[in-house]
């Protein structure tokens, strides 16, 4: 009788133990904000800005069912975005973006291109000598898709409630490869969304110099919040109701830097090394936010 007691209790410690450990918890708990816009409302635009650690990946998921990717993270991270297109239904990526050749943001594209049907593909004129970087256009080329100048004054999408344009580059040649950076702006109704991918304050100042309309109530905040970019005048002009930085825990750079936390002080912030993946959801009018790793 004692021994049956003490087994039952030896299982239960067990499978106590083992459920602990199956349930993943998040690094941060999730986080949403209070406005709830039903999954099923029609015409939503979902902007996810996926984790791949250290890099950018975001993926739009347009009103109208077509869909963009924006960066496609390192090569590490290449499946873990064609999972998470997978998982949202994406058959063909209608506009690709490779906002400037560097690794953390050109790296999982080959793999994604051959992976899903792809329609149009913008890059700024930037080379790269890296192997990252010719195998990618080497899988552009093969599969004969052309490629797309992405600079200032480019046009997208340009519908009546919606639209992305091409904000930066606005030189034809820069010292930092990061100021090449394809910044995008995406307006949905009343909502927008600013894409800055790793445009330094030489690139933001070009654009406040332009008088570009810069407000958004969405910034991805550039360079993975590196004290670079970021810089105080063109926050001013954007005016974000949230940031978020896409950034990997414990990276090489220090990422991101106090500088640019306390510039971003009083923006409602995610970050994805803290919160996991962040999804924006809008009916052009409302915004909804949430955060969190499954
Ligand atoms: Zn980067």
């Amino acid at each position: 009788m004692f021994k049956k007691t003490f087994i039952t209790l030896l299982l239960s410690v067990i499978l106590f133990a083992a459920a602990g450990c199956d349930s993943l918890s998040p690094v941060h708990p999730p986080r949403q904000n209070t406005i709830q816009i039903p999954e099923n409302t029609p015409g939503l635009m979902k902007v996810n800005f996926i984790d791949v650690e250290q890099g950018d990946s975001i993926l739009v998921q347009l009103p109208d069912g077509r869909n963009m990717l924006v960066d496609a993270g390192t090569r590490d991270a290449g499946i873990k975005v064609i999972n998470y297109l997978k998982n949202a239904g994406v058959k063909k990526i209608d506009y690709l973006v490779a906002t400037h050749p560097h690794e953390d943001h050109i790296g999982g594209m080959a793999a994604v291109i051959r992976g899903f049907k792809v329609g149009a593909i913008y890059m700024p004129k930037a080379t790269h000598t890296t192997k990252t970087y010719i195998d990618l256009l080497e899988t552009i080329q093969s599969k004969g898709l052309k490629i797309t100048t992405a600079e200032a004054g480019i046009k997208i999408i340009d519908t009546g409630g919606l639209s992305v344009f091409v904000l930066a580059p606005n030189s034809a040649a820069y010292e930092d490869l990061n100021n090449y950076s394809a910044v995008i702006k995406l307006t949905y109704g009343k909502i927008g969304f600013l894409l800055t991918g790793d445009a330094l304050a030489q690139s933001e100042k070009e654009m406040l110099a332009k008088g570009t309309d810069l407000r958004a109530d969405v910034l991805k905040a550039g360079h993975h919040g590196s004290y670079s970019s970021a810089s105080q005048g063109f926050l001013d002009a954007v005016n974000p109701k949230y940031a978020v930085i896409s950034v990997g825990a414990g990276n090489d750079y220090g990422y991101p830097h106090d500088a640019a936390l306390r510039r971003l002080s009083g923006i409602q912030l995610y970050r994805t090394d803290l919160d996991g993946d962040v999804v924006f959801i809008t009916d052009g009018v409302g915004l909804q936010v949430s955060a969190g790793r499954i």
